[in-house]
């Protein structure tokens, strides 16, 4: 696999400061403060691109972008508030409303987020936890329409399995109701990768560099040294390294059996894994040419 270097900074004896594993979000931005902050950086990414899970496309005839991995900012997040203005990126504040379809039509959801926090209070979020399959198993008083829509929101929202997810994770039991701003949802309207390919830019090109179709397999800690190899064989060496995998890929690689002390070696894409928590997704992406504006609510 031949592996693409962006930038060409000069590093004494190939000896970086920091090793970061994965270019997506994370790894971008953990990049763009330790480059600009006089560290040397080399950022390894599996893939031919950058963005990792924000991955938009643009298509002719199509007037917005197509986002096949991340889409909606959640909340008014400050670091991606900060981001998108420093690079004069405009973000449109989506409308409340939410319709579902149903067989009778499009149903506008009243009072969605409420309902919804109604059930997540009554998670619990200490003592053993288990999935939301059970939760839902074991709280009798809830209703059928409660049980739909919890299984909706875990499956159709967070995109995970009802009898993997956690309860803790998804509890807010003792938490006051989530505000206006924290359940507002935004997208920002030329793609999501505005963000990533602004981090990309920021970084210091005389000491950082990316090296894309580079996955990492093996990382070996040693005291105050790090080796990072890669699958065509390649070694980096850093006094420090940052992982910026996805967790799923990180459980993988904790659980494999070839795991000892000081040695991680993480798995690829498509290797069969033990106890994976990786799975694929898929996305449809559906151009209306007119809106009815007909619902009911529900
Ligand atoms: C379909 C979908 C929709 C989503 N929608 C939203 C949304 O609307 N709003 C929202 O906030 N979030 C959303 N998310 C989640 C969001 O995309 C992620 O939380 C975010 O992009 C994660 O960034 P990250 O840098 O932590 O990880 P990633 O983007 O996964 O980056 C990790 C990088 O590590 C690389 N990598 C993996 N293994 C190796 C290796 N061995 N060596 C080198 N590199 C490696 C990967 O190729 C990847 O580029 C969505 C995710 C998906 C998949």
């Amino acid at each position: 696999m031949a592996s693409a270097l962006l930038e060409n900074p000069v590093v004494p004896d190939r000896r970086w400061d920091v090793i970061v594993v994965g270019a997506g979000a994370a790894g971008l931005a953990a990049a763009e403060q330790l480059s600009r902050a006089g560290l040397s950086v080399a950022v390894l990414e599996a893939r031919p691109a950058l963005g990792g899970r924000i991955r938009t496309r643009r298509m002719r005839g199509c007037a917005v972008p197509i986002e096949l991995g991340a889409e909606f900012v959640h909340g008014r997040s400050e670091e991606v508030f900060e981001i998108a203005s420093a690079a004069g990126l405009l973000i449109d504040r989506l409308s409340d409303s939410l319709l579902a379809a149903t067989r009778s039509g499009l149903k506008s959801q009243l009072a969605f987020w409420d309902r919804f926090e109604r059930i997540t209070r009554q998670m619990r979020r200490t003592g053993r936890d288990r999935s939301v399959a059970d939760f839902l198993r074991a709280r009798r008083s809830l209703s059928p329409a409660q049980r739909r829509l919890a299984a909706w929101m875990v499956e159709g929202y967070h995109a995970a399995p009802l009898d993997r997810v956690s309860e803790h994770a998804l509890s807010t039991a003792g938490d006051p109701p989530s505000s206006p701003e924290e359940r507002a949802q935004f997208r920002v309207v030329a793609g999501y990768d505005g963000l990533t390919n602004w981090l990309r830019s920021r970084l210091e090109p005389k000491r950082c560099g990316v090296f894309l179709s580079t996955p990492a397999r093996e990382i070996r800690w040693r005291r105050r040294h790090v080796t990072v190899r890669c699958e065509d064989s390649q070694e980096f060496r850093a006094s420090r390294v940052l992982v910026t995998v996805p967790v799923g890929v990180l459980q993988a690689a904790a659980e494999s059996a070839a795991q000892s002390g000081s040695i991680l070696r993480l798995p690829l894409f498509g290797e069969r894994c033990p106890g994976s928590r990786w799975g694929m997704s898929s996305r449809s992406c559906c151009g209306f040419a007119r809106c009815s504006g007909q619902t009911r609510d529900s």
